[in-house]
């Protein structure tokens, strides 16, 4: 039933996703009738070589940026065609997000920035939100960093308050797009158990967009992305496994004459 707009399985979902970037000879097909769901409960990644349409395929799933063609569903709701305000709104209330480059308010404070969600919705947090917030203060080590401003703190701290603030309000959906790309290793292990915990603890769905075999490595599944198009889509990889896979396909792709099955997996 995977093409009911109320298969309660998915957190997200698009059907036929096309994306076209310019026009004549500057035309980009970033997206090429691209149609798959992010399963509920689960950490998925989406997977791809630079340029391969992962943060395009992020951006529309995420009602960020808008499709050429195809439809997109967040849950059962289908957001094609939803006005900016109603698309803000949902946004807020149902998606979390995590960046890169952190995207954290100069500004303001940690439990500021953490809040910021929830401020922006024009209200106070819920006696449940409070408790949570508590909650992940504590599990990621930010209690006695709560007065800090983003630039007081180390790339890893501002990522784990970036993290807080995703799941202040239990969004069913978090998007995470190269949310290690900054990071140490050591710190992008700990973010990527994160991500991983609110999948496996909290029945959250996780979709994180990377380029690092692994990165990937940690989700539940594994979409592959290459030229716009869905290559695969694996149960849990290794990293090399991963890599492997990547290297085969690019290899493919690349040398015609080389078919995938010539190539080492
Ligand atoms: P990835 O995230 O896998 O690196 P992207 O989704 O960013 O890939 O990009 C897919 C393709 O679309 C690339 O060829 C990229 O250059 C192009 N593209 C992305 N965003 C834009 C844009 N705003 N304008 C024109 N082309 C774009």
């Amino acid at each position: 039933m995977q093409n009911t707009s109320t298969d309660s399985g998915l957190a997200a979902r698009v059907h036929q996703l096309t994306k076209t970037y310019g026009t004549g000879t500057g035309r980009v097909q970033a997206l090429d009738g691209v149609s798959v769901g992010i399963r509920r409960g689960e950490f998925t990644a989406i997977m791809g070589p630079s340029g391969s349409g992962k943060s395009t395929l992020m951006h529309i799933m995420a009602g960020l940026d808008a499709a050429t063609a195809g439809r997109v569903w967040i849950g059962d709701t289908e957001i094609t065609g939803l006005g900016d305000l109603d698309l803000t709104l949902l946004r807020r209330r149902r998606v979390g997000f995590v960046f890169q480059a952190f995207n954290l308010v100069p500004t303001l404070d940690v439990m500021g920035n953490i809040l910021l969600p929830i401020d922006l919705d024009g209200r106070r947090p819920t006696a449940i939100e409070r408790a949570r917030i508590d909650g992940l203060v504590e599990s990621l080590g930010l209690a006695d960093r709560l007065t800090h401003r983003p630039h007081e703190l180390s790339g890893g701290q501002q990522q784990r308050v970036a993290i807080a603030r995703a799941l202040a309000t239990a969004p069913d959906l978090v998007f995470a797009d190269e949310p290690t790309g900054n990071l140490d290793s050591r710190s992008g292990r700990e973010v990527l158990a994160l991500l991983r915990a609110a999948a496996v603890e909290r029945g959250q769905s996780i979709a994180m967009v990377t380029h690092d075999p692994v990165a990937a490595a940690h989700a539940d599944r594994v979409l592959f992305l290459g030229d716009g198009r869905l290559m695969a889509d694996k149960p849990r990889q290794s990293a090399e496994q991963i890599s492997a896979y990547m290297l085969a396909t690019e290899l493919g792709s690349a040398d015609p004459l080389v078919s995938a099955e010539e190539v080492p997996a």
